[in-house]
């Protein structure tokens, strides 16, 4: 039970693991005033940092450092919370935190620091998974879209469309019941208007939140061709590095590729067919094998051939393989050899990209090319770091809105209408927790690490 238990205290080791300047032993809890005085000596100043000798049960000094204590309800979780900054070495933060679960303290569970702050509603929903989502963030554009989410932007969009819901569905209701005498509480051109409205606002804030999901997530793009014709090479300038060595004789890639990149702030998770165009017939059965398994976990694929040779019978089986919701771009590289310029071409069938990943000539044709398959247009401002469980929410809002939509335009019931307004407005509140299971709690915050 997630709620249950909220009276007892925890501590975790809030830092991350290993050796540190500085290490933080998280208390919140009742016991927060019992614990400080035990190891510190005293209760220390509400919210001033007061340097300290902290001693275990024996009296004996395990560290001296800074006691902060924060009293509810005007702490992180609202409750006492009590913080022991140390030495961040593994043996002296394991020391302080066996000392503090002696004294009837319990280990925290992944997250329940913030869980904490959302029961004791400090935070909502969304704000405790942009906590998750910052400290994570791989890219300085995510971190400050998870910052927006978390000092409540995100959250407050939806609360306004939330109310606007509400008083929409309040006077439709009101004249649900008043039907027979005649007082008509608003007009059916306006109800379709209001209607209308609500759907652009959802639209709006879906589109910030999915550019905001690609933020976090980005999309996986894998790189297949035959030997020597500059994968490695792509991937290295791509990652803006030499990560991969790059040789001259066909199929000595020796692949230390690295996965992460990002493109103006898109998260790109690139893969290599390795040990396809390094020790592998692609046309033989476990090559082929291999490469369609990669291609089912892809977003994009890009083909890369060499513009001297054109398209083979291998770039045409690797064609055939690939599967229908997957999009891809077929690479023509080293024009500086062929003589071609860089240019972007396309049909029905395949956008085709001429370009030199020496010369860098056509590169930025490429990135273009990454970045419209995301569906990112990269401006970067505005966005939240939504996750796949918000833009779900959104679109089941945007779903009922349009029902409610189309029942107003068929003179159906208005009761019916009213039920929409209300499956509109619950998803919504999905997102910041007031309608929620604690099933979807414990997925959320066990995703969590430990001390947050
Ligand atoms: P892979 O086997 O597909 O991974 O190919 P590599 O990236 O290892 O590249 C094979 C060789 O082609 C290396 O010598 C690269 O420097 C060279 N190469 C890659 N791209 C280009 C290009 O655009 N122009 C030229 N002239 N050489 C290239
Ligand atoms: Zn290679």
């Amino acid at each position: 039970d997630r709620k249950g238990g909220l009276s007892d205290t925890i501590a975790a080791i809030a830092t991350p693991p290993g050796r540190g300047g500085i290490g933080v032993v998280r208390v919140s809890g009742p016991l927060c005033r019992q614990v400080a005085k035990h190891i510190t000596g005293r209760l220390p100043p509400p919210r001033y940092a007061a340097f300290s000798r902290f001693r275990d049960g024996e009296g004996e000094t395990i560290d001296r450092g800074l006691a902060l204590y924060f009293p509810s309800p005007h702490s992180f979780t609202g409750e006492d919370v009590l913080e022991l900054q140390g030495h961040g070495g593994p043996v002296v933060m394991d020391w302080l935190l066996s000392c503090v679960l002696q004294l009837g303290v319990r280990l925290a569970r992944p997250g329940e620091f913030s869980e904490r702050a959302f029961l004791n509603n400090k935070i909502d929903l969304a704000q405790a998974e942009a906590i998750a989502d910052l400290i994570e963030s791989a890219s300085e554009q995510a971190a400050r879209s998870a910052l927006r989410s978390l000092h409540g932007e995100f959250s407050a969009q939806i609360q306004d469309l939330r109310d606007q819901l509400i008083e929409l569905r309040c006077l439709v209701e009101a004249d649900i019941d008043f039907s027979d005498e005649d007082i008509d509480f608003i007009e059916q051109g306006a109800v379709a208007e209001r209607l209308q409205e609500l759907q652009s606002i959802l639209r709006r804030i879906h589109r910030s939140a999915r550019q905001g999901a690609l933020l976090r997530e980005g999309i996986r793009v894998v790189l297949v061709g035959r030997p020597n014709v500059g994968k490695s090479s792509l991937h290295n300038r791509l990652a803006g590095f030499e990560a991969a060595i790059v040789t001259d004789v066909p199929g000595t890639t020796r692949d230390l590729l690295r996965e992460h990149i990002t493109i103006d702030g898109l998260p790109i998770r690139l893969s290599d067919t390795a040990g396809l165009h390094d020790s592998m017939d692609i046309i033989e059965q476990e090559g082929m094998r291999r490469t369609r398994e990669e291609f089912t976990n892809a977003d994009h694929v890009l083909l890369i051939a060499d513009d001297q040779v054109g398209l083979t019978e291998l770039e045409q089986s690797i064609l055939g393989e690939l599967p229908d919701n997957v999009s891809h771009t077929l690479i023509l590289n080293k024009i500086d050899l062929s003589g071609a310029s860089a240019e972007r071409r396309e049909d029905s069938q395949r956008v085709v990209l001429r370009l030199s990943v020496l010369t860098g000539a056509g590169m930025d044709l490429l990135l273009q090319r990454l970045k419209e398959c995301a569906g990112f247009d990269g401006e970067g401002e505005g966005y939240f770091l939504a996750r796949r469980r918000h833009l779900e929410a959104l679109q089941r809002a945007g779903a009922a809105v349009a029902a409610a939509g189309e029942i107003l335009k068929e003179e159906g019931p208005e009761e019916m209408l009213a039920e929409e307004l209300r499956q509109a407005q619950n998803a919504l509140a999905e997102i910041t927790g007031e309608y929620r299971s604690d099933d979807l709690l414990g997925e959320i915050f066990s995703t969590f690490c430990i001390g947050k």
